[in-house]
This record gives C-alpha cells, structure tokens and sequence, in this order.
C-alpha cells in the first residue's frame, strides 16, 4: 500500500508519541523489577519480607497492566501489527513504513 507523504509524517509523530507513552510507563517498572529483585536477594534491608510479600500482588498487577497495555499501544501506526521487542525501531517489520 502507497502512503501519501502527509501520511508518511503523521506515521512518524503518531509513532514518537506511542514510543513516548511506552516509555513513560514501562521505565518504572523496570526500575521497579530490579528493586524487588536487589530486595528479594537482601540487598535492600529497609523492606522486610512481610513488606515485599504485600507488596508483590500490586507489582505483578502493574507488570501485567503494563503488558496489556504494551499490546495496545505498540503498534505500528500503519499497518497495526505489534513491534515486539524492538525499543528503537526505524521501520515497522511488517510493513515497512518509516516510524522515525
Ligand atoms: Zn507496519
């Protein structure tokens, strides 16, 4: 399929703003898996492990979100097809369009 060069460049924003979104949402539980990972291996000592137990379902809730979320919003903005585990991509695997 032939895209108008409008279209070409409204791809490339709508693309930077999901990326943005991705970002935004998936870095703090990132940042939150590696402190329950330091925490459970008793690197952290301030959290005991009554603590980290109640707090577990609420992470995994939020992992979870993050992957429905991640199904939904990582997608090409052409095509719809999900982009996988490619952070950074410049074309979409599928269809080809310029994302950047
Ligand atoms: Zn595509």
């Amino acid at each position: 399929m032939e895209y108008s060069e409008f279209q070409k460049q409204e791809f490339k924003r709508e693309f930077a703003s999901r990326r943005l979104k991705q970002i935004l949402i998936t870095g703090p539980v990132v940042v939150l898996m590696i402190f329950f990972s330091m925490a459970s291996e008793g690197k952290i000592t301030f959290l005991n492990s009554c603590t980290l137990s109640l707090l577990m379902p609420v992470f995994l809730f939020m992992v979870i979100g993050v992957l429905v979320f991640s199904l939904t919003n990582w997608r090409c903005p052409a095509c719809n097809s999900y982009l996988g585990k490619l952070m950074n991509p410049r074309y979409c695997p599928k269809c080809g369009i310029g994302l950047r």
